[in-house]
């Protein structure tokens, strides 16, 4: 088969050593005391990469996984929560708050710009009666970046626990937990780690645990349930058998993130190159500010469809983009370049088949994309320095 190259918003292409190291010799996770003692070093690189001093867990199930068990361990019946919605995995967060019993208010920003710090100023001075709020990073149909930074300690200013989806995000935009006051930051296998999906990993702040034990009814859930994995290393005890395998690549992914200095320059050189090539091109970017560095948001010209271009660079040059889902389906393409997708070959590559496509289906461009992308992301890495 011809190797496809796969440009989505994850799942990205799986590094050779995180292929590799998956398929070592494995022990039985569950008596074997040296995995715990594995398991702990794995959390712990990982607090190193997420900046902070809480406690990480690594949890057997894809990203979403991540966004349910935080909310399962948070809600009670009538807990209130303020959802931030400015994309369609922010507005989704409210389903599992409604799910365990919880009250979600949802407070709207426009879709396409990073959500508004004002608004939320405003509405936090006359109402900030919440146990805690959710917000994504990157909410990923629409590649939108919110401005954690700003939002959680404002959050936080009344006492409002914070719960960041950062699986979009995480290892290729800056994320200071412990900085940015996140009580429970959560990410997935699949993204820039460069893994494949299978994983989530939430770090999970004292006071977080502490709500979780003061609740007055007891955590819905067993596989959702963050306190069961407390104090596993104490009691040498999983909730469930760890998936081994998984967690030996993905430690091999962690330490290629640590190891790697140039990551986050090197996704914001990317994102930025491939904005100005599709701009220059006068195809529309799709949001108006907040462009996160890991996927690119083009809307579909009005001469085709997301369909009929997403079928010809598959068939016809081998390179799989994405188009969206929910209110955006039809409406806009994305490009992903997170993880080992962000690399130079591979954007230039999916842009000159964007461009062939796009041609051949009767839409004119005013330049080169390829070209433009390695001149910009040349003028970007090199010239500066
Ligand atoms: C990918 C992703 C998830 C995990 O969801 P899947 O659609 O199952 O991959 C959760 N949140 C965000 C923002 C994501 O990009």
């Amino acid at each position: 088969m011809n190797e496809m190259l796969i440009m989505t918003p994850g799942p990205t292409a799986v590094a050779e050593n995180v292929r590799l190291a998956r398929s070592q010799t494995t022990t039985n996770p569950d008596i074997d005391l040296d995995f715990y003692d594995f398991y702990k070093v794995t959390c712990e690189k990982f607090g190193k990469f997420l900046q902070t001093k809480n406690d990480v867990r690594i949890l057997a199930g894809e990203g979403i996984l991540g966004l349910e068990a935080a909310c399962a361990s948070l809600t009670e019946q009538g807990t209130r929560v303020l959802v931030l919605d400015n994309g369609i995995f922010g507005h989704g967060f409210a389903d599992f708050v409604t799910m365990y019993g919880g009250e979600p208010l949802l407070l709207r920003s426009p879709e396409t710009a990073s959500f508004d710090l004002a608004l939320l100023e405003e509405f936090l001075e006359k109402d900030h009666d919440f146990k805690y709020a959710t917000v994504v990073h990157c909410d990923t149909p629409s590649g939108v970046l919110n401005d954690i930074s700003k939002i959680c300690p404002l959050l936080k200013k009344y006492d409002i626990l914070t719960v960041v989806d950062s699986v979009a995000a995480m290892g290729g935009e800056p994320l200071a937990v412990d900085e940015w006051e996140i009580d429970i930051v959560l990410g997935g296998s699949q993204k820039v780690l460069s893994a494949p999906p299978g994983l989530t990993f939430l770090s999970i702040s004292q006071a977080a645990y502490q709500a979780m034990e003061n609740r007055k009814t007891p955590i819905a859930s067993f596989y959702c349930n963050l306190l069961v994995f407390k104090d596993y290393f104490e009691k040498k005890w999983f909730p469930y058998t760890m998936p081994i395998s998984d967690i030996y690549g993905l430690t091999q992914a962690i330490d290629n993130l640590l190891a790697d200095k140039e990551i986050i320059k090197r996704h914001a050189d990317i994102a930025e190159a491939t904005r100005q090539a599709i701009e220059h091109s006068a195809l529309q970017l799709h949001l108006k500010n907040g462009f996160s560095n890991t996927v690119t948001v083009i809307n579909v010209p009005k001469e085709t469809t997301a369909q009929a271009i997403l079928k010809e660079m598959k068939e016809h040059y081998n390179v799989m983009i994405t188009g969206s889902f929910d209110r955006l389906e039809g409406k806009v393409l994305r490009i992903g370049h997170m993880g080992e997708n962000a690399r130079a070959s591979k954007v230039a590559y999916t842009l000159y088949a964007l461009q062939q496509t796009l041609e051949n289906q009767g839409v004119s461009l005013l330049s080169n994309l390829q070209d433009d992308f390695l001149k910009y992301y040349q003028k970007l890495t090199f010239d500066k320095k």
